[in-house]
């Protein structure tokens, strides 16, 4: 909208100028065509008075009553001007050199202090656009993240990051999924209270975060699952799995001084050209199903083979096959 202003005041001061220019032309010709110069300074005086009104709504509205000052100060002096001028005509004198100089003063004057205004307004209108995009940045950043356990939300995996993958070439970059689900968590809830169930949440996401590197993805997939999107193949995702798994089991965690015995379940699926996003993320979640199935605690890697591997209960090192 401040855009379309800009512009419509510098067509407006074109349109001026091009009509001045005109009629200092019609000053070089003789009398009998002082009508047309009359018309035209009739003209210049409705113009300025149409910007004075749009720079006096435009000071009340939108911008900085200082930058408002200035724009009413130039075209006031405009306004002088061609007052000055338009009298010139009617009383059919000769202007004296003084005022002739003075009605000159007023107007260059006038143009100047309206050039100042728009330089200083445009500078203002940077900054202000600036300032914006910075707003914007962290609102973005704050709507993206889910405020109890700040990690990356559901929202900003459909909405951002999965346009962001679509620029993805599988064959150059290798990306994979680590769907994460806590254990028993229902009982936990019922044992310990809703409550200490946000604490673990929090807990967990924050194990999760420790445990990934800068360039990977941490989402808070639903209640207490939590997808992790990993810059590497399958086996790298596998070590980073690993990694969050026995952190989060052998964390100290505590409710009332007694210990808690908690674990989690991994399901891995490496992104391929070959299955959309949806499809990938589909069989990321049958790895976690079958993780859950296999006594929970342990990651399995959805593969080519529909017998996927995983890691042994309380194992941290071995990998075993189903
Ligand atoms: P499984 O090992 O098979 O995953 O069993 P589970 O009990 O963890 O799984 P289930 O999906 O049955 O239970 C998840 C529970 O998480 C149910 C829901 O009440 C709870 N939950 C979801 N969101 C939140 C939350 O934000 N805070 C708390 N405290 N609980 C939540
Ligand atoms: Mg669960
Ligand atoms: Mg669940």
């Amino acid at each position: 909208m401040t855009q379309v202003r800009i512009l419509i005041i510098f067509i407006a001061t074109l349109s001026y100028w091009s009509i001045h220019l005109l009629t200092s032309s019609q000053a070089v010709l003789p009398a009998d065509q002082n009508i047309f110069d009359v018309c035209s300074e009739i003209f210049n005086l409705l113009f300025l008075l149409a910007m004075l009104a749009v720079n006096i709504s435009l000071a009340k509205r939108s911008y900085d009553a200082d930058d408002g000052k200035w724009f009413f100060i130039g075209l006031l002096l405009l306004l002088c001007g061609h007052t000055h001028d338009l009298l010139d005509e009617f009383i059919s004198i000769n202007p004296l050199v003084i005022s002739f100089v003075l009605e000159n003063a007023a107007n260059n004057l006038g143009v100047l202090v309206l050039t100042y205004a728009l330089f200083k307004w445009s500078i203002r209108y940077k900054g202000q656009i600036k300032t914006l995009q910075e707003q914007k940045v962290i609102l973005t950043s704050v709507s993206n993240k889910d405020p109890m356990t700040q990690l990356y939300n559901r929202r900003f995996l459909n909405d951002g990051f999965k346009k962001q993958l679509d620029e993805v070439d599988f064959a150059m970059q290798k990306l994979s999924l680590v769907m994460i689900d806590l254990d028993n968590f229902k009982s936990f809830n019922d044992s310990y209270g809703h409550l200490h169930g946000d604490k673990l949440i929090q807990h967990a996401a924050k194990v999760i975060s420790e445990e990934i590197r800068e360039q990977d993805f941490a989402f808070r997939y639903g209640g207490e699952e939590f997808l992790v999107v990993i810059e590497g193949d399958k086996s790298t995702a596998k070590r980073v799995a690993n990694r969050i798994l026995d952190t989060y089991r052998n964390s100290p965690f505590s409710i009332d001084g007694n210990y808690i015995h908690k674990t989690l379940s991994i399901g891995i699926k490496q992104l391929s050209c070959k299955l959309s996003f949806e499809e990938s993320l589909n069989d990321a979640d049958t790895a976690l199903y079958s993780a859950k199935q296999a006594g929970r605690n342990c990651i399995v890697l959805s593969g080519e083979t529909e017998q996927p591997y995983h890691y042994k209960q309380h194992s941290t090192a071995t990998l075993v096959q189903l």
